[in-house]
């Protein structure tokens, strides 16, 4: 292998000559050192955190071809595009090229005339190809996304599950496996299917400092939003993520009545109408877009000043990477959420009901209750981030709403066995708001309909308020001990859990209610 010059000042002259940076950013220097070497390495770090010149910079080093795994076959044109105005030989096989394209590239391969080469996996796999790799000078193996090999994760393709074969076909050529997905049960899945058992792991902090996380209870989402919003500093931009198209639309009219440049973008609107407000939020200033989270991939705007979520979102790593686009300036940024009965109620249903495999659905039951966890939480919310990312040991930071304002817990074990009991006796299948109804001694038309105002539980609640008996039933259905009827209309069952709490054999302390609380009317709830 020709290495003529001590790599670490190449790989600098590199970044400085031909990316035009001058000093390598957190652990880069270290991990092109390693595939310079020839050695396999694993890399989890942050979006945006610099992952491509890891192996761009070993591309140029190592004599040979670097072969670049991605799923993301939308973006490989730019990415090489970019690579080539650079002045690197950069080139892309997939289905998007004419048949005499890819002959093109496949020649340039054979010529070695090539520095880089993207490819998707499925393309990667195919004999055809892989013969082609077998006669071709190879440098590096670059698996990016490589998370997709995970069942756990949310992006999971089988194709990439094959990708074992490079260690055994090709065990003398590196293997650099990116991904800024970095839970414990993905990275395990990624060592094992890719064989990187020996490889050193380069885990970049996934701390933002700069943001501050902060969850409100939802009790009218839109008038908290304005309200948050007006507590930013005048002209903020920010992202608002919604769940469906239908409540960007809705959201950003409301806020556009309020008088502030909101714009809605989803996948639903035309691509001149998306490319429009991206535009405007990129260019403009202190733009708000409401959206779905078919926004933000690809987008770079440093000064985003809080992302806020009207409705939960899907998982902690979804999360954690759209919070993620507020401050990448570095400067104080905020992640609001808006977080309720609702959401828990509708998020435990979809779980329910979903016709998935027992193992994925496993899965996504274990994802839910981490997600659920972090809203609930009564400890620092960066402290259970970081954790479920892999950094054990961080402090509380100070700055998150629980650190700032720590809710008391009280023991709800009484509160809890009149909740789930007035569910039993109402035969396991009414909503909160009936149950709440029950418990309050309510005679709705409803509650007497059913005649449940002779049950005994009738009235045995009007020691706590409405808004408590709301927020405790959040908490036992987030905790799992009620769960949503099958049928879909929002009943509630007490759970297999909930057994023990009802025997008293098991204390139950939820986190209070806060103290200030707005008063509103039924209809505002959402
Ligand atoms: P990732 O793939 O991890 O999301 P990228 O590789 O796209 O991140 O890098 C994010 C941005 O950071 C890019 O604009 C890239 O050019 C820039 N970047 C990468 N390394 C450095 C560095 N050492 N110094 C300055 N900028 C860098
Ligand atoms: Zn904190």
């Amino acid at each position: 292998m020709p290495q003529p010059h001590s790599s670490q000042t190449s790989a600098l002259q590199i970044l400085s000559q031909t990316f035009g940076y001058d000093h390598f950013r957190g652990q880069q220097a270290q991990i092109i050192e390693t595939a310079v070497q020839g050695k396999n390495a694993l890399v989890l770090m942050p979006t945006g955190g610099g992952k491509s010149v890891c192996y761009q910079i070993p591309a140029l080093l190592r004599a040979g071809i670097t072969i670049v795994v991605s799923p993301l076959i939308a973006l490989m044109k730019d990415q090489v595009d970019t690579l080539r105005e650079l002045g690197i030989r950069a080139a892309y096989l997939n289905s998007s090229l004419s048949m005499s394209e890819q002959r093109d590239v496949e020649s340039a391969l054979q010529q070695g005339n090539l520095d880089l080469l993207y490819v998707a996996p499925e393309r990667l796999l195919s004999e055809h190809f892989l013969n082609r790799l077998d006669q071709t000078q190879l440098a590096l193996f670059a698996i990016d996304e490589a998370h997709c090999v995970s069942q756990w994760g949310h992006d999971f393709r089988p194709e990439y599950q094959q990708l074992g074969l490079l260690a055994t076909r090709y065990p003398h050529i590196p293997r650099m496996a990116l991904t800024a997905t970095a839970d414990k049960r993905t990275r395990a899945d990624i060592i094992q299917v890719l064989s990187l058992q020996n490889a050193p792991v380069f885990l970049s902090s996934f701390d933002r400092p700069n943001i501050r996380y902060s969850i409100v209870e939802k009790d009218n989402g839109r008038k908290q939003l304005i309200d948050f919003i007006q507590q930013q500093p005048e002209g903020s931009a920010g992202i608002v993520y919604c769940l469906s198209r239908k409540r960007v639309e809705e959201t950003a009219e409301f806020l556009q009545s309020k008088n502030l440049p909101a714009l809605a973008y989803h996948a639903g609107l035309p691509q001149a109408e998306r490319i429009r407000v991206q535009d405007e939020f990129l260019l403009e200033e202190g733009r708000i877009v409401c959206a779905t989270v078919a926004f933000g991939m690809g987008i770079d705007k440093p000064n985003v000043r809080f992302v806020a979520h009207l409705d939960l979102p899907k998982s902690l790593e979804g999360y954690y990477q759209e919070t993620g686009r507020a401050g990448r300036d570095g400067l104080p940024s905020e992640a609001w959420m808006a977080y309720g009965l609702g959401d828990v109620v509708s998020v435990r249903r979809m779980l329910a009901m979903s016709d998935a495999p027992p193992e994925v659905k496993r899965i996504e039951a274990g994802k839910l209750d981490a997600l659920l966890a972090y809203c609930e939480t009564a400890s620092c919310r960066r402290q259970i981030l970081l954790t479920y990312f892999g950094e054990m040991g961080s402090l509380p930071c100070g700055n998150c709403d629980i650190c700032q304002n720590p809710p008391s817990t009280w023991n709800a074990t009484v509160a809890a066995q009149k909740v789930l009991s007035a569910a039993i006796r109402t035969g396991n299948r009414f909503g909160a708001a009936h149950l709440v109804d029950v418990l309050l001694g309510s005679e709705t038309d409803k509650v007497k309909q059913f005649g449940h105002h002779e049950l005994p539980t009738f009235g045995i609640g009007q020691d706590l308020s409405e808004a408590t008996w709301r927020n405790v039933i959040r908490q036992l259905v987030a905790l799992g001990y009620l769960l949503p009827d099958l049928e879909g209309f929002g009943g509630l069952m007490s759970s297999e859990k909930a057994r023990d709490l009802l025997k008293g054999k098991e204390t139950l302390w939820l986190r209070e209610l806060p103290a200030v609380k707005v008063k509103t009317s039924r209809q505002d709830r959402t």
